[in-house]
Formats: C-alpha cells, sequence, structure tokens
C-alpha cells in the first residue's frame, strides 16, 4: 500500500516515520495542492538519475537535447504545502487533497514524462504512476469544478513568486495569449473572463497574493517577466490543468528561494499562511458552491 490516507477531521499530527514515498491526503474541498519536488528521502534500489544512464538507454543521435537531468530539490515545499493545507483548513473548515513525493529527485522527477522522470527504473515507474494516479483519484473525488496548484520553488533571485499558466514568458511580454491556451481554461469558459482578466487583472491569482503583501508575476503590478527568468509551467499544469481535459484547472507556482530558504522558519511560515488566504479568496472568488458552505470573508 502506497498511499497514506488522512480523512478530514483526522488531526493526527505528521508523522514523518510513516510516510510512504508517495503521501495522499485525501481531503474535502475541490481543491488539490501537489508537492513533487520537495522530498528528501533517498531509496536504496532506484539508482540516481543522470544524463548519462538515459542516453545509454537510448543511444539517440539528439539524445543529449532531451537528457538534461535537474536534481536541485525545491527545498521546504512540503513544509510549506502542510501550512497551507493547516490555514486553509482553519480558515473555511475543510481541507484540501495534499499529494507529496518524498523520494529525492535525483531518484524521480514527477514533474517530467514517465521516460526522464524514472530513466525506465521499474520501481520509479511505480511510483511515477502512484502520484499521477493520486491526482487522478483527487479529481474523480472532486467531480466537477476545482482548482489544482503544483508548488515549486525557484531560485532567481528576484523575491518575486513566478506564477504559470502554461503561457510563455514571449507571450505574456506581448500580453498575446488566448485562454484557450492556458492550464485555467475552464475557469475562462465557465466565468467568461479574458484569459488577461484572469491572468494579470484585479481578480487573478497575480493580484490576490500580491494584496497580502508578497510580489509575483504575472500580477496586476507586473503583467509579464520582461528580462527576468520565469518558469511557465510544467508537465504536471500541463496534464493534470484544464488545457488537456475536464473542468480541473492548474497552477504551478515557483515559491522564491528568498521565502523558503533565506529568511528562515518565520519568514517561511508567515509566507506559507499568506499564500493560504490568497488561495482561498481566489478560491472564494472563482470556485465556491454553495455546498461548500460560505467561506470566510474576514479572510
Ligand atoms: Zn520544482
Amino acid at each position: 500500500m502506497v498511499y497514506d490516507h488522512c480523512i478530514k477531521g483526522d488531526k493526527t499530527p505528521h508523522h514523518p516515520e510513516k510516510r510512504q514515498y508517495i503521501e495522499y491526503q485525501m481531503g474535502n474541498l475541490p481543491l488539490i495542492l501537489s508537492v513533487p519536488h520537495g522530498g528528501m528521502m533517498p531509496h536504496p534500489d532506484i539508482p540516481d538519475r543522470t544524463s548519462n544512464n538515459l542516453m545509454a538507454e537510448h543511444p539517440t543521435p539528439n539524445a543529449h537535447k532531451n537528457v538534461k537531468v535537474v536534481n536541485l530539490a525545491d527545498l521546504f515545499t512540503i513544509e510549506m504545502a502542510i501550512i497551507i493545507a493547516d490555514t486553509i483548513e482553519e480558515i473555511v473548515g475543510k481541507r484540501p487533497h495534499l499529494i507529496i513525493c518524498h523520494l529525492r529527485r535525483t531518484k524521480i522527477d514527477i514533474n517530467r514524462d514517465i521516460v526522464a522522470a524514472t530513466h525506465n527504473n521499474p520501481l520509479a515507474k511505480a511510483y511515477y504512476h502512484d502520484y499521477h494516479s493520486a491526482i487522478r483519484r483527487a479529481k474523480a473525488v472532486i467531480g466537477h469544478r476545482g482548482l489544482l496548484f503544483d508548488i515549486h520553488g525557484q531560485a532567481h533571485m528576484q523575491n518575486s513568486t513566478e506564477i504559470g499558466y502554461l503561457v510563455s514568458k514571449a507571450a505574456l511580454n506581448d500580453q498575446n495569449y488566448d485562454a484557450f491556451d492556458t492550464s485555467i481554461r475552464a475557469l475562462a469558459k465557465h466565468s467568461g473572463l479574458t484569459a488577461q482578466e484572469l491572468v494579470v487583472g484585479h481578480e487573478s491569482f497575480g493580484a490576490f497574493l500580491e494584496a497580502e503583501g508578497y510580489r509575483c508575476v504575472p500580477s496586476p503590478r507586473q503583467p509579464s517577466p520582461g528580462m527576468e527568468k520565469y518558469f511557465r509551467g510544467g508537465y504536471i499544469t500541463r496534464q493534470h490543468g484544464s488545457m488537456s481535459e475536464g473542468h480541473v484547472d492548474a497552477i504551478q507556482l515557483e515559491i522564491p528561494k528568498e521565502l523558503r530558504q533565506d529568511g528562515g522558519p518565520v519568514v517561511l511560515a508567515k509566507f506559507a499562511k499568506s499564500l493560504g488566504c490568497a488561495i482561498v479568496k481566489f478560491f472564494q472568488r472563482h470556485y465556491e458552491r454553495p455546498e461548500d458552505g460560505h467561506l470566510s470573508s474576514s479572510v
């Protein structure tokens, strides 16, 4: 059994010794938090992923173009996601689904296609399927409109959270993109709002997070990255958001190193709580249903 289920109402604290490699805490809100790169657990039976061992298995002339292996962990994103989930539950009285990979990124990269993710190691492939199956299961439990946040960390040294909707940096810089080409396609269809209103408008997620006092891009204050480095969103956002299919949208969050590591645990916790508040407000504005109860207006 790979999953470690904690149903809402189970106040059992997080028990690291009981954790499995892939952890799924089932929630009861149409909200999913995915944390693919925060894991620090080794695995004796999965070799490290290197570009050499992938090329050995796939010796094509252009293999080197596709085998860039990024092994850096997104440090403290698991700790942040737990605070975010706790904050949401404190405000709303219900909990998001929480899906975590505890394996080191040297062993598996959940946010890639399966070959790049696992280098075809059978055990790694099994964990890969467990993670993505957990997301599909959470979406099935939701059964209607919902929202997934894929939580990552970057070290671009601009102290700004990068919000990814799969819109490229060039398209953001030109403000030339369509809702059809975003990972929040279903929200655009449901709300009737334009892509620009949803990505950089006053009811965009960037607007809600900036209102909490934290810089982010895209946002009404900074609609585009300009010359800065920027992550548009990766495999999970593409596969599980509404660009591919269905009614569950996806947004990738790249949290800056300044807020995860450099400021220490107090800065980390303060930001994670603010991020939880911003998620509730965005959710309340765009996804709330009568059966979820009225989410607090005193957030
Ligand atoms: Zn990442």
